[in-house]
């Protein structure tokens, strides 16, 4: 068994992803598994060096220790970008170039969204543009990089994951619309570059929040894109504190530093995670 913890260095760890990598720790050690961790540094503009250390500080503090050195996504650039090339080569991704106003602009047009749940859909503008206006416009303005959700889906047929304890569960990546694969400020999106590295990582397990049960539809059609194997999911309740809202990396009370800063023992603290139990004002909800 092999899971990981995968913090994105844009701010302080919470009690949220305390509980998120305890779990995973554990896991994997209850099984004598390994356990890595990578840090989603590949949004250049958001993460910083000093949260990275911050992160690892607080890992430590908890009692959480890792295989290897942690695996950093800003360094598997030229991996991201080969898996974009072949699904370029397959004709599954085009060139967006479309601003956030132009999308909102056709998304609040009457046929924008026709079945009023998919308000924040990418409502397809640039997929039937011609190859020499493409070509053109690829030279000159800047553009992202979406996935034909239709024709992927249909190349890669009925999709399903196995849920920890809950059994198989069908993906539905048709009602995410065309998603972003590699951005105009960053060469991948989060799910481009976190399908590619669990699955170069080996992970078996994949234990996060429930928040991001929607991704893994997106995973789990990517996998089959790509050629890569499915690991098992168990999407955990999430932290919330006693307005009933889930944690944010603004919510400074619940930092894993300011806990520590307080006096607080985080072996203790990773060990009443483990049980569920809270410190009291937080408490587990499934979103
Ligand atoms: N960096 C992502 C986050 O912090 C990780 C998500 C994942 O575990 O796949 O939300």
């Amino acid at each position: 068994m092999l899971t990981r913890f995968a913090p994105s260095p844009t701010g302080d760890l919470h009690l949220g992803h305390a509980y998120s990598a305890v779990l995973a720790h554990a896991a994997a050690r209850d099984a004598g598994g390994r356990f890595l961790i990578r840090i989603d540094d590949i949004d250049g503009s958001r993460s910083r060096e000093e949260f990275i250390g911050a992160s690892l500080a607080d890992l430590a503090w908890l009692g959480i220790d890792w295989d290897g050195d942690p695996v950093r996504q800003s360094a598997r650039l030229g991996t991201y970008a080969a898996a974009l090339d072949d699904l370029r080569a397959r004709s599954l991704v085009y060139p967006c170039f479309c601003t956030r106003a132009d999308i909102a602009a056709s998304l609040a047009a009457p046929h924008g969204a026709p079945d009023g749940s998919a308000g924040a859909r990418y409502p397809g503008t640039c997929r039937g543009l011609g190859e020499a206006e493409r070509e053109r416009r690829r030279a000159a303005e800047p553009h992202c990089w979406r996935l034909d959700i239709e024709r992927a889906a249909a190349r890669a047929g009925p999709l399903v994951w196995e849920e920890q304890g809950q059994g198989a569960r069908t993906a539905n990546p048709l009602a995410h619309g065309d998603i972003v694969l590699a951005r105009k400020d960053a060469p991948a999106s989060y799910h481009l570059a976190s399908t590619l590295d669990d699955a170069a990582m080996g992970v078996t397990h994949v234990v996060r929040g429930a928040d991001l049960i929607a991704s893994t539809d997106v995973h789990r059609l990517l996998q089959a894109l790509l050629g890569l194997p499915t690991p098992l999911y168990r999407h955990h309740a999430l932290v919330c504190g006693a307005d009933g809202k889930r944690l944010a990396k603004r919510d400074a009370a619940a930092s894993l530093a300011g806990l520590r800063a307080a006096g607080q023992d985080g072996r203790a603290l990773a060990a009443d995670l483990c049980e569920a139990r809270l410190p009291t004002g937080y408490f587990l909800q499934m979103p």
